[in-house]
């Protein structure tokens, strides 16, 4: 059933799933072989998009990121249009009025079948997501334990790809759980501050809203922040990539992390010293146009 964009909002829209040459499956059928080399090894690339009003925000600038990643890592994606018309599959009949949280996978797939695993699935934005927006979030800075340009000065290694090998992300999550913040800063062992295990940084310095570069550091570069400090000037603001200490964001005027399903979320804690509340930040979420309810 094809939901229009005006009515009453569905309590729950069940998650979903399209697999590439077989379209939108139940979601409780198997879609991975046990042999698939994105279970084996994590060898596969995603992204992860904010479905808004039934489409995907900022869709072409994450194909785009996905297609720079596949090349760095010789990985045969499937021709553009075959993705978009996957992620169409899997968005038809979502509710307008439900956030989504959309992701396409490509795994390298099974040895034997020489093509990737290509899928979508589509979830609602969990709660969790849209209350920190809306309340901001602590973190605390946590070490990498190498230097800020150390990724980008190994030729062999692609850098800033957004792998599905996300056991340090998600252990640096489990760091955080048990230090009992939001989420993490990754430093480096020179002392910059670099990205979160799922956000990048961005701070306010008088007029300057910054970030941290991706080609010098081998972060991900952020599609959320990019759009963000392109369109800065609507707010009076100008945009500028920069390395940054902890204790420069301590100064700064504001910080938020920035990522495509959480937004735009103000760090109101940063190492236990609470933040006073940004006054930019209601402007920032609104021209990023995500909800804050
Ligand atoms: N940095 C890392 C390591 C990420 O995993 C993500 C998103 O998941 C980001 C930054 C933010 O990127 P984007 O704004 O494109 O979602």
């Amino acid at each position: 059933m094809v939901t229009s964009s005006v009515g009453p909002v569905p309590a729950s829209p069940s998650a979903r799933i399209a697999v590439l040459g077989r379209g939108l499956i139940p979601a409780d059928e198997p879609v991975l072989r046990g042999d698939d080399r994105g279970v084996l090894h994590g060898d596969g690339l995603f992204e992860s998009m904010h479905l808004r009003r039934g489409r995907p925000w900022l869709r072409d600038e994450h194909l785009a990121r996905l297609a720079t990643a596949a090349a760095a890592v010789d990985l045969d994606l499937p021709p553009t249009d075959t993705l978009v018309d996957l992620l169409d599959a899997v968005c038809v009949g979502w509710p307008a009025q439900v956030e989504g949280a959309l992701r396409l996978v490509c795994t390298r797939g099974p040895e034997a079948a020489g093509r990737p695993t290509v899928y979508a699935t589509l979830t609602e934005v969990p709660a969790s997501s849209r209350a920190a927006r809306r309340n901001g979030i602590s973190v605390a800075t946590l070490p990498l334990g190498v230097p800020a340009d150390a990724r980008t000065g190994l030729d062999w290694l692609p850098a800033g790809i957004k792998s599905t090998s996300y056991a340090v992300s998600t252990a640096a999550r489990r760091w955080a759980h048990r230090a009992g913040v939001d989420d993490v800063l990754w430093v480096s062992s020179d002392g910059y501050a670099l990205e979160g295990p799922t956000a990048n940084v961005v701070w306010l310095t008088g007029n300057t809203l910054c970030t941290v570069p991706a080609a010098t550091t081998g972060i991900l570069p952020g599609t959320t922040v990019a759009w963000l400090l392109a369109h800065a000037d609507q707010l009076g603001l100008s945009g500028a990539e920069r390395m940054v200490t902890p204790s420069e964001l301590h100064a700064a005027d504001g910080v938020w992390f920035s990522s495509s399903v959480r937004g735009l979320t103000e760090v109101r804690m940063l190492d236990g010293v609470r933040r006073d509340h940004c006054p930019h930040t209601p402007a920032l979420q609104a021209l990023l146009d995500f909800p804050v309810v």
